[in-house]
C-alpha cells in the first residue's frame, strides 16, 4: 500500500532509465541479477545470488540507509530453510549501524524467520578495540579479523544454527564468525556471493 504511493525513481545502477522491473532497478539492468546455480554451491552454505551487476548495486545501497524493503524483494525467490531454526546474524560494526538506522543482517535473518520460522538470537558481538580494516595491512589484518567476533550469549548445539550475512567474499567473516560460536553444525545464508 505504501509502495504504491512512492514514484519509481531512475534506475540504481544504470542511473538513465526509469526504474520499472521494481522500485530500484530498470528491466535492463535485472538481466545482470543472477541465481546461484546449484552446481557452484558451497557445502552447508545457501546462497542466493552471484554479487555482480545489478544485485551488486542494490546490496550496496540497501544497507545505507538500511532498506528493509529491498532484502524483502531479493528473499522473495525460490529456495528453502530448514524448519524453525535459529538465525545468526553476523554484527556490523556499532558505529555503522548507527549511521545506517539499522543492521542488514538482522533485517535478513527477520525475513527469514518470517518464512520459514524460527527465531533470531544474537549470539555474537563484535569485539571493541576492532579498528577499521582498511587501514591496516594485510598480516595485521588477518590477525585481527581471527577474533573479530566473541559469542555473547549461548547456543544450543540441538539447534539449526544459520549464521546470516549480506556478502560472501572470501567466506573469512563467516569463517571467524562460526569459530566464535564454537558448534559443531553451522549453516550460513548469505543474498550474494563474489566468485
Ligand atoms: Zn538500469
Amino acid at each position: 500500500m505504501i509502495d504504491a504511493l512512492i514514484p519509481k525513481g531512475v534506475c540504481w545502477h544504470c542511473d538513465e532509465a526509469q526504474a520499472d522491473q521494481n522500485f530500484w532497478i530498470c528491466k535492463g539492468c535485472w538481466v545482470s541479477v543472477r541465481r546461484v546455480e546449484p552446481q557452484v554451491s558451497l557445502p552447508k552454505t545457501t546462497v542466493l545470488y552471484r554479487y555482480e551487476g545489478a544485485l551488486e548495486t542494490l546490496l550496496v545501497r540497501a544497507k545505507q540507509p538500511l532498506e528493509p524493503a529491498i532484502y524483502s524483494m531479493l528473499l522473495d525467490t525460490n529456495f528453502s530453510m530448514p524448519r524453525d531454526a535459529v538465525y545468526i546474524p553476523v554484527p556490523t560494526p556499532w558505529h555503522r549501524r548507527l549511521r545506517r538506522r539499522g543492521c542488514q543482517t538482522t533485517c535478513i535473518a527477520e525475513l527469514l524467520v518470517r518464512r520459514f520460522g524460527g527465531r533470531v538470537v544474537h549470539a555474537l558481538k563484535r569485539r571493541r578495540h576492532h579498528r577499521r580494516q582498511a587501514a591496516l595491512d594485510g598480516e595485521r589484518r588477518r590477525e585481527l579479523t581471527a577474533d573479530a567476533f566473541m559469542l555473547c550469549r549461548s547456543v544450543d548445539e540441538n539447534d539449526r544454527l544459520i549464521l546470516v550475512d549480506d556478502v560472501m567474499t572470501t567466506g573469512t567473516t563467516l569463517q571467524c564468525a562460526e569459530s566464535a560460536l564454537g558448534a559443531e553444525q553451522v549453516h550460513r545464508f548469505v543474498v550474494g556471493r563474489v566468485f
